[in-house]
């Protein structure tokens, strides 16, 4: 009793230093395979348990991404400042405080400068932005703010005399900005916002206004401690020669400067109001922006798209308000891109923690025999390896989609634009909130231990739960899938192109739309169910079936509630339209990853999960499939035991899977996923 409460005490005790410098001693065990314990077979599986051997060094190459040597840079950073890595307990303002040394120690210390790379090379941009994300979530996103957001609207919003004039102090944190476009009563609804900007033609000037409580920025990253400017998202107003006096360009973007470059005090008329305590990214100082009468230079309009000339004339090379409003969106995609790939990032965090520590944990077993690793539960199985497939999927669906970005940087090719736009709000959609269930799965998967912060689930949900909203909420960008696909539908039957990511549809959508063939609804071999084409033509034969409904009903609906009104009658059907046709995405790009690998074994493995990922999805869809005899009873049967099949398979050899990920030791710093002694190690942490 004594030392146990004398333990206690001395834990209560310790400072928040000592606690982090215990903590960094778990950051780098010496990584061992687990224990090997007994495997529960079911029976179902016990015929056929051949463990696959794999060759893990060829996986995690063909895994790699190529800029892990600018990531080996920041980690290596952070090693070597223990004072600045972020403890568990931290009170906001402090984490705020941490989160801007963070990013300066990175640009000014160790030398790394994202903001070269935003425009010229954005898949090295979102290497650095995954790395540290993975130090601290608040530091990516903050670093997200500046570079991607704030910068990413000069250079791509602006002109040459925008990026003369701003772009070495953004580079270098001279000029610390935000991005504010959300206001109290507009978010996702963008070309509903109210803030204005209006050309005062005698001062050559814009004057910036919030007209009322609804218009305040809201959210505003940056904004509420260290921002120095924003590009603030207005109505641009014109005045005319005729009876209304203005006309409304629609909105446009403007660098407004709104604190002192010296004082660092908020500029006469901008109020800044602290958005407070959030749910998660304590480390973003987001702030509330109010305009009164704000005078900026006309020079400060980011005049891309459209400009005012000294005589208050406006020009520009795109036609209408809509044409110019889509086109500024379409340079802000950078984020939502980002936002897939770190959503990914975070995906395989928390299934490496859970599934390292299912291994390791045991519970229950058979009658006077030594218990058994809870992975050998099926139950558990079910949980955490169609997930961990789906992880392997989505890492190379994020991957591909980074190089079209990129791609579309270089080449600015129209239809390769429209395609990325599509592609990054659908897989932003999709994989985060993917990502957000799995974090809970994962804390469960975890039992009570699952539960404590230095175990990471928590953290890592809170911070990752805004993913589902921010850069476009994830229902509202489905929306734009699904309005694409119909656009895109309704070209091909007037004889129109399809872009790159639809091609699918084009190439095939009478064969999907025929009657399933009812001897092939039959077919249940294993040969059959694992051959990509079945799988993918499943997937697609889906997505086009809802295709065609939809536009049907669609078509039926209009006539008597309008367009709106007939969009919101069939808004779930076109969600999971928009979900399926992804999904179709990201299979026939795991297939093509699959295939494109040279190693024979990594190659196993990675059929593997792509089965696993392709089977449970087509399984957790069945009556789908099934309503429409696309799959017969015993082929569905078949389907659903090959998946608990393939689940056991993956189960064996998920030590290799997700040690192929290679994720640093600081990533997985969770005293349950280290693998050796996880046990003394977590005693330690809460100080035995
Ligand atoms: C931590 C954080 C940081 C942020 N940082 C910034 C920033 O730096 N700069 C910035 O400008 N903004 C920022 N934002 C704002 C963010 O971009 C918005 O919150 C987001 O765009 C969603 O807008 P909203 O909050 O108004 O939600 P709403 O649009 O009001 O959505 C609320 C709900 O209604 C649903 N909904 C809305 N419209 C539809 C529809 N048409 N069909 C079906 N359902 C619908 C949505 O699915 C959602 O569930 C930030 C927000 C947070 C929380």
């Amino acid at each position: 009793m004594e030392s146990r409460r004398g333990n206690q005490m001395e834990f209560s005790e310790l400072p928040a230093t000592r606690r982090i410098q215990r903590l960094s001693s778990h950051i780098s065990p010496a990584v061992t395979a687990p224990p090997q314990q007994p495997m529960v077979q079911t029976e179902a599986c016990a015929s056929r348990s051949k463990k696959l051997e794999v060759n893990g060094e060829a996986l995690s190459l063909y895994m790699r991404g190529k800029h892990m040597d600018i990531q080996e840079k920041v980690y290596e950073f952070f090693n070597s400042r223990p004072d600045l890595q972020t403890p568990i307990e931290i009170s906001k303002d402090d984490h705020r405080e941490l989160c801007m040394r963070q990013l300066y120690g990175v640009v000014r210390e160790a030398g790394i400068r994202p903001f070269r790379y935003v425009a010229d090379d954005p898949e090295k941009y979102f290497a650095i932005m995954e790395a540290v994300g993975s130090v601290d979530m608040s530091l990516g996103i903050k670093l997200g703010v500046q570079y991607s957001l704030w910068g990413g609207s000069v250079i791509n919003l602006g002109t040459k005399k925008h990026r003369d004039k701003y772009f070495d102090g953004i580079d270098n944190l001279d000029y610390t900005g935000c991005f504010a476009m959300t206001e109290l009563h507009h978010g996702s609804n963008v070309q509903g916002l109210q803030t204005t900007a209006t050309f005062d033609p005698i001062t050559d000037e814009f004057i910036i206004d919030t007209p009322h409580d609804g218009a305040i920025k809201w959210w505003i990253g940056n904004a509420a401690v260290h921002g120095k400017f924003a590009t603030v998202f207005a109505r641009l107003i014109l005045p005319t020669h005729d009876s209304k006096g203005v006309s409304d360009m629609g909105v446009h973007a403007f660098i407004v400067p709104i604190r002192d470059l010296k004082t660092h005090q908020a500029l006469p008329g901008v109020e800044i109001q602290d958005c407070g305590h959030k749910v998660g990214l304590n480390g973003v100082d987001n702030g509330a922006l109010r305009f009164r009468s704000v005078r900026i230079p006309r020079d400060n309009l980011l005049n891309r798209f459209g400009d005012v000339s000294r005589d208050g004339k406006y020009t520009s090379s795109l036609p209408t308000i809509n044409k110019r409003f889509g086109a500024t969106l379409g340079e802000l995609v950078g984020g939502r891109v980002g936002l897939a790939y770190a959503s990914v990032g975070v995906l395989k965090i928390s299934a490496t923690i859970a599934i390292r520590y299912s291994l390791l944990r045991q519970q229950f077993g058979p009658p006077k025999q030594p218990e058994v690793s809870i992975l050998d539960y099926q139950s558990h199985q079910h949980k955490l390896m169609p997930m961990l497939a789906s992880t392997y999927a989505y890492h190379f669906a994020t991957v591909y989609l980074v190089e079209k970005y990129s791609e579309m940087k270089k080449t600015h090719d129209e239809q390769l634009v429209a395609d990325v736009h599509a592609l990054s709000a659908g897989l932003k959609s999709y994989v985060t909130s993917y990502t957000a269930k799995s974090l809970s799965v994962c804390r469960e998967a975890c039992g009570g231990h699952g539960y404590a912060a230095v175990n990471r689930f928590g953290s890592l949900r809170n911070d990752h739960d805004i993913f589902q909203t921010f850069e476009g909420d994830n229902t509202v960008l489905l929306q734009q899938v699904a309005a694409d696909l119909l656009k895109q539908y309704k070209e091909k039957f007037q004889g129109g192109t399809l872009t790159v990511t639809w091609s699918y549809l084009r190439e095939s959508m009478n064969s999907y739309l025929a009657q399933p063939n009812p001897v092939t609804a039959r077919w249940e071999g294993e040969d059959h169910l694992r051959d990509p084409k079945f799988q993918l033509d499943a997937f697609r034969y889906r997505t086009s079936r809802l295709l065609q409904s939809v536009a049907m009903r669609l078509k039926k609906h209009t006539k008597t509630l309008g367009t709106f009104g007939a969009w919101n009658r069939c808004l779930n059907h076109l969600l999971t339209l928009a979900e399926s046709h992804i999904e179709s995405v990201i299979l026939a790009r795991f297939i093509e990853a699959v295939q494109n690998c040279s190693d024979a074994s990594a190659r196993a493995a990675l059929k593997l999960v792509c089965d696993l990922y392709a089977l449970d999805r087509i399984w957790k869809d069945i009556g789908t499939y099934r309503n429409v005899d696309y799959v017969a009873p015993n082929k569905a049967k078949a389907i659903h035991k090959l998946t608990e099949y393939l689940s056991f398979q993956v189960r064996n050899v998920a030590k290799e899977l997700v040690d192929a990920f290679e994720l640093p030791d600081h990533v997985t710093r969770a005293p349950i996923a280290m693998q050796s002694d996880a046990y003394a190690q977590y005693t330690q942490v809460v100080g035995f």
